[in-house]
């Protein structure tokens, strides 16, 4: 197909662009604003201070939670930021923690304690694949990506 990424790690950064849109506009509201799911402040969708944050680290781009749903959640730079910094580090600050205490919270309220149990069980177990064959399925994803996202910034009058 033309147009397409060559590299595996370029198709990985590409499904993920547009899957955080999706997950911003999803999140959306009818003014296009999201808000930060550890903090509570609103930014518009577009903004570069909102992003679709992990929960559970996915520093990798292959990480096996980048791309699960349950674990991703819109939240502002400043957090996001912050949240990346408790888990690298083993003396994160206060401030850090407390951002990834309240994106555990959110996800257990949201989805509940067996899939936080199943995200980091997928985590810290399932070994991704690289390469062509994982490129066929990031193609399918990244299509089903972009078709929810052209919907909701359709419905919601983006
Ligand atoms: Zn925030």
């Amino acid at each position: 197909m033309p147009n397409e990424p060559k590299t595996f790690q370029s198709w990985l950064k590409n499904t993920w662009k547009d899957y955080s849109i999706m997950i911003r506009v999803e999140a959306a509201d009818a003014h296009g604003n999201c808000e930060c799911v550890t903090c509570g402040v609103k930014h518009h969708w577009r903004s570069n201070l909102i992003h679709a944050g992990h929960c559970l680290s996915a520093r990798y781009m292959n990480s096996p939670v980048k791309f699960e749903e349950t674990n991703v959640a819109c939240q502002c730079r400043h957090c996001n930021m912050l949240g990346m910094v408790t888990q690298w580090r083993p003396h994160a600050t206060k401030g850090a923690e407390d951002v990834h205490r309240r994106f555990l919270k959110y996800v257990r309220t949201t989805h509940g304690d067996d899939e936080l149990e199943r995200l980091e069980l997928r985590r810290n177990t399932v070994k991704m694949k690289t390469g062509e064959e994982r490129k066929d399925e990031l193609r399918v994803n990244r299509a089903e990506y972009k078709r929810r996202a052209a919907k909701a910034i359709e419905e919601k009058g983006l």
